[in-house]
């Protein structure tokens, strides 16, 4: 399989290869048209086997579809940690060159404060760790009702730093019904079925 039959637009194929990716990775293959398809997804896939864009270009791809900008986003996405949060960002960045879609970050670490006014201006993506999202959705501060596309990574470290109540708490802001992605390098152990079942609705599972 090549990237030219994931039936992703021209930009994101030429971004791909200037990122020197010459084919897609295994989870790329089976994420990437689930995701398009509007399908949940549960990926067991560590670090290394390109999980990150297998979540990334199909909402790279999603949003470029949908041109017209709306005003709060529609995509959410959990990290357990800052650092991972910003390792996604650079992803984006890296392969949505051409669409240069908006992010709003809410992590730790920075001021709640500079974070809200980005995340209330039109943006397409919230980036977010548990902690600080929770925290800004009781406040009302951040507004998660136009959420479409929840992809959380990471969902074993996750529930490891006990952030799975969190999650689910600010989840439970949107109301409607939305699609979703859960990356784990386990599904052993942690929870994380548990944790799956309560947020996915008759996933693709996709074993690494
Ligand atoms: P990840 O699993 O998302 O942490 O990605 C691990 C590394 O694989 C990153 O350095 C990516 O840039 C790289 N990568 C992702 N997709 C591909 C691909 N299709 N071909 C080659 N390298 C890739």
């Amino acid at each position: 399989m090549t990237f030219d039959d994931l039936f992703l637009d021209d930009e994101l194929i030429a971004a791909v290869r200037d990122s020197g990716f010459e084919k897609p990775t295994e989870v790329q293959q089976l994420a990437i048209p689930a995701l398009l398809a509007g399908q949940d997804v549960l990926a067991c896939a560590a670090t290394g086997t390109g999980k990150t864009a297998a979540f990334i270009l199909p909402i790279l791809q999603r949003l470029n579809d949908e041109r017209h900008k709306h005003d709060q986003a529609r995509i959410l996405i959990l990290a357990p940690t800052r650092e991972l949060a910003f390792q996604i960002q650079h992803v984006f960045h890296q392969l949505g060159k051409a669409f240069k879609p908006t992010i709003a970050m809410l992590t730790g670490g920075a001021s709640p404060w500079a974070q809200v006014q980005h995340a209330s201006a039109q943006c397409d993506i919230i980036i977010a760790t548990p902690g600080r999202l929770l925290s800004l959705v009781n406040d009302e501060s951040v507004d998660l009702s136009a959420v479409e596309l929840v992809i959380i990574d990471e969902a074993d470290r996750m529930l490891d730093m006990g952030q799975g109540p969190d999650v689910l708490m600010a989840l439970a802001a949107i109301k409607s019904k939305f699609q979703a992605g859960l990356f784990s390098a386990t599904l052993a152990g942690s929870g994380v079925r548990i944790f799956a079942e309560e947020l996915l609705t008759d996933p693709q599972e996709i074993h690494i």
